[in-house]
């Protein structure tokens, strides 16, 4: 195995990417980046300051004031802004609705993509490689990871999940709502000009639609113990 291996996966939202890059991560000892977590970050640092939202010089400025960690946790990791906690603010609808502007942002993404691949390459150097998820790893963030995945499933399965967590958050809807809003997410994600969810010639595609998180995350281990690079 290379010092540092890149492991990227990017997928539309709800495929389960973040708990499946989890589990691969801590199968391969690797340090797990969730970017995702970080556009969240600095849409929640944003939405406190009363930004307008289409302000690039003001987002750039908070992007580039915000310090993001991401620490391990269970069940899932945690996220610093500036020192807070914020692991649980930034899952709330208004994050994650507002949080389309500021992936829209040319300057922010510019900002965050240079730090997580300062992440890549530095931080995961003890762990001896990193897995990255978001939608631009395999393109913009780390075109030359050593394995790329598309990690895919159907818009019925992805909203029935993101039902579930809405639920566990207290929030009431409907999966018909849901649908919309998962759909309306991937045209968004797709169409967005800089950093938009694109598969690259190398990308291996999966769709996960029936598999458990731990059946998932175990198919990528065997895909790249069999493929050593
Ligand atoms: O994956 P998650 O839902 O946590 O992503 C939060 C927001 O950040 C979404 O709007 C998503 O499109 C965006 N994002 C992005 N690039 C990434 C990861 C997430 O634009 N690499």
């Amino acid at each position: 195995m290379n010092k540092t291996m890149i492991v990227a996966i990017d997928g539309p939202a709800g495929a389960g990417k973040s708990t499946v890059a989890k589990t691969l991560a801590r199968k391969l000892g690797f340090l797990h980046i969730d970017t995702g977590a970080m556009y969240r970050a600095v849409t929640l640092a944003a939405l406190r300051r009363k930004t307008d939202l289409r302000d690039d010089g003001e987002l750039e400025k908070i992007a580039r004031e915000s310090k993001i960690e991401l620490k391990p946790g269970e069940p899932e990791g945690r996220v610093f802004l500036n020192g807070e906690d914020v692991s649980r603010e930034i899952r709330t609808p208004e994050v994650t609705q507002a949080s389309a502007h500021i992936a829209n942002s040319v300057p922010v993404r510019k900002i965050l993509v240079a730090r997580q691949q300062q992440m890549g390459r530095e931080d995961s150097a003890p762990y001896g490689g990193a897995v990255l998820e978001g939608r631009d790893i395999g393109t913009d963030v780390f075109p030359g990871a050593q394995y790329k995945f598309y990690l895919d499933a159907s818009v019925e399965m992805r909203a029935k999940r993101r039902l579930k967590d809405l639920e566990k958050v207290g929030v009431v809807t409907t999966l018909e709502k849901v649908v919309e809003d998962v759909k309306a997410r991937d045209e968004r994600d797709i169409r967005r000009p800089v950093g938009g969810l694109r598969k690259t010639p190398e990308s291996i595609v999966m769709d996960h639609s029936h598999l458990s998180v731990e059946e998932s995350a175990e198919e990528l281990y065997q895909f790249i113990r069999q493929h050593p690079c």
